[in-house]
């Protein structure tokens, strides 16, 4: 366990309003708002880099 509370997005670490916006990989939450900044961000962006770090995280932990 990292201690991040449930609904909590892993990207901002900002809580959720509602809980249903955005995305859901393997139970982690990623709000609207990191969504559309993924979908959006340039690749050259050190941001990109460090939102990719932290998904690769999530999805490698799904075995
Ligand atoms: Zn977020």
């Amino acid at each position: 366990m990292s201690g991040e509370a449930p609904g909590c997005c892993i990207l901002c670490r900002q809580p959720c309003p509602g809980g249903r916006q955005g995305l859901y990989v393997n139970g982690c939450h990623i709000c609207r708002d990191c969504e559309e900044k993924i979908v959006s961000i340039d690749i050259d962006d050190s941001v990109y880099q460090i939102y990719m770090q932290k998904l690769k995280k999530i999805w490698s932990q799904a075995g």
